[in-house]
């Protein structure tokens, strides 16, 4: 087993100007001698820490993923074509992104025997049937994004089985932070927040008794590291809080926190969103040790500063 810390690994980190993959870059020590692969197309220079060396390009180039996994230890995959709609308008340039360049990537820690922690999603799970999800839960990806991460979560463990190599998925339920940007996962709370500070009404779609699993980014970081040094690998992991809340509680808390007039109205519910959904995370707690720390008001008030300082 390697040791508890990463100060002695050569550590890649591709997807490392985005949101997760930044946070990540920046917890880790910087005598680990980060390295970030990242065609910047979400991502932004500004995110990368001085300390970490920058290879900018696409992940499906050869000559750049040469170069920026000469030697490496660890390999922490965040990159990927992380829209849902976008998914859906280009399915093939979403499975070449998230499909063929993960299988590259494995091939190259294949090569230098290097472990390598994916991140898969909890929306391979689809419409949930039951809540809270276990890994075991059936599979109905509903979008092209969704199959690409189930098939490279495959490919994680199928590398681990045929070729010993130290592989480990981590399904990110809603990961949500300062420094994110409005997308698929956590969007919400960006738009919430954004019409709370602006005094806007906060529109919540439907009845707003939805509910989500929204898991703070440095927790996502906590799961991350302790990927990193574990033993038990070739396996998965739901990565969340293992609560959830709805979007209307999800709503007040942001109007209460911001201080805000702003009322909540209810607006027409957005056809094929998720019902219910809340990780069930047992198995990250006994095999990674991995405890959830930050509470959603917490994490809630951490990222509106943030957005107080940088969007106003
Ligand atoms: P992000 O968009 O902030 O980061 C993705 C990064 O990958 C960006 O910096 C982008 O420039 C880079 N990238 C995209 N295509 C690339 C390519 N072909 N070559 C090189 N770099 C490329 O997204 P994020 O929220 O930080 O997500 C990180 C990972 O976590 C993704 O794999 C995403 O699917 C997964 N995930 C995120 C969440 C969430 O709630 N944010 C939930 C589940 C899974």
């Amino acid at each position: 087993m390697r040791s508890g810390e990463l100060t002695d690994q050569t550590v890649v980190i591709t997807g490392g100007a985005g949101f997760i993959g930044s946070h990540l870059a920046t917890a880790l020590d910087s005598a680990s001698g980060v390295r970030i692969l990242d065609d910047l197309t979400t991502g932004q220079r500004e995110n990368i820490p001085d300390e970490a060396i920058l290879f900018e390009g696409d992940l499906r180039d050869e000559d750049t993923l040469v170069q920026a996994t000469d030697e490496i230890d660890i390999i922490f995959h965040e990159a990927a074509l992380v829209s849902v709609q976008q998914s859906i308008e280009t399915p093939l340039t979403s499975h070449e992104i998230n499909v063929d360049g993960t299988l590259s990537l494995l091939e190259v820690a294949r090569k230098q025997d290097a472990r390598i922690v994916l991140a898969s999603s909890a929306a391979i799970y689809g419409h949930p049937i039951h809540v809270p999800i276990t890994e075991v839960h059936s599979k109905n990806p509903t979008s092209p994004y969704g199959l690409d991460k189930l098939t490279i979560d495959h490919y994680a463990r199928l590398y681990h089985d045929l070729y010993d190599l130290e592989t480990i998925a981590l399904r990110y339920f809603n990961v949500y932070g300062p420094g994110q940007v409005a997308g698929d996962y956590s969007g919400v709370i960006s738009v919430f927040i954004d019409q709370a500070l602006s005094g806007e009404d906060i529109t919540v779609h439907g009845d707003g008794d939805q509910t989500r699993d929204f898991v703070f980014i440095d927790d996502v970081v906590q799961a991350n590291r302790k990927a990193a040094t574990t033993d038990a690998v070739g396996e998965v992991y739901n990565i969340g809080t293992g609560e959830s809340i709805t979007i209307r509680e999800l709503a007040e808390l942001i109007q209460d926190i911001t201080d805000t007039n702003s009322d909540i109205v209810h607006t027409e519910a957005r056809t094929g969103d998720i019902d219910h959904s809340e990780a069930d995370i047992s198995k990250a707690k006994e095999h990674l040790d991995y405890e959830p720390s930050v509470s959603i008001r917490e994490g809630l008030e951490q990222t509106i500063e943030w957005y107080r300082i940088h969007k106003e």
